[in-house]
């Protein structure tokens, strides 16, 4: 009786195995992903947040792919890798590639405490390069002065680590392991406009803690802020400019928050 069971039991684990096999060599599914790679995803952002948590803040937005990459055992490293070698105008993105490099002239910023209903919001520490950082500021004094508002940087330039995580991070907790939904609201790394040097993207937040972003929010509610409007008429005098309006060529949803520093 005792043979049947161990039988029994090893039957199964050997079974187990080759169905986790067969669907971990299985290619990465665009739209739904099979149950092995969601699962390793899953292991992939709990270490990885795990590890933003105990890091420094300031060192959250630079963070380096290679060593996220070492926090995790082969499977999940091989499996992420294999991710990222997917090229994402197959994911419907026609956005084109940056640099996967961080600059050495970046400026740090600090964070700023905002109240959101009620609630304190840190836009956490940030870094621009010093020009977009520059052109930044001036920027702002004329807004301040023209209108009596200012925005704050909710997302400045990240590396291609930050890009990486947030890259999953989403995926996982936002867009039910569905890549092509993941690609039309957060670059691959090296493809996103807060990694480029030159070009660099600023996210932008309002006093009340409005970004378009969060929770209870949409694109719309960004759109409507005298802000916005504002950078709409004057935003190019200071070398910025929205880089996803609706219906944009790049396949990226509408962003209102979302500008570029760009010499024309
Ligand atoms: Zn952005």
């Amino acid at each position: 009786m005792k043979n049947i069971l161990l039988k029994i039991l090893i039957g199964l684990l050997i079974l187990s195995i080759g169905v986790f096999t067969k669907f971990y060599f299985d290619e990465i599914h665009f739209s739904k992903m099979n149950f092995v790679h969601k699962f390793i995803f899953e292991r992939v952002i709990d270490e990885w947040e795990e590890e933003m948590l105990v890091m420094n803040s300031h060192e959250r937005n630079l963070v380096d792919y290679n060593s996220l990459l070492s926090l995790l055992g082969t499977i999940e490293r091989s499996l992420v890798e294999r991710l990222f070698e997917i090229n994402p105008i197959d994911l419907g993105f026609k956005g084109k590639f940056f640099s996967k490099d961080t600059p050495d002239n970046l400026v740090k910023i600090e964070s700023v405490k905002l109240l959101r209903k009620n609630k304190p919001y840190q836009t956490g520490i940030q870094y621009l390069p010093s020009h977009v950082n520059n052109d930044y500021e001036i920027m702002m004094l004329e807004m301040e002065k023209e209108i009596g508002k200012k925005l704050f940087i909710d997302s400045g330039f990240r590396s291609a680590g930050r890009q990486a995580y947030l890259f999953v991070f989403y995926l996982v907790r936002s867009n039910d392991f569905s890549l092509r939904e993941n690609a039309k609201w957060i670059a691959m790394p090296g493809y996103s406009e807060h990694g480029s040097a030159e070009n660099t993207a600023i996210d932008f937040v309002n006093i009340d803690g409005i970004n378009g972003i969060n929770e209870s929010e949409t694109a719309e509610d960004f759109e409507r802020l005298e802000e916005y409007e504002w950078l709409i008429k004057n935003a190019s005098r200071f070398n910025f400019y929205l880089s996803y309006p609706r219906g944009n060529k790049y396949g990226v949803s509408f962003e209102p928050w979302h500008w570029h520093w760009e010499r024309r």
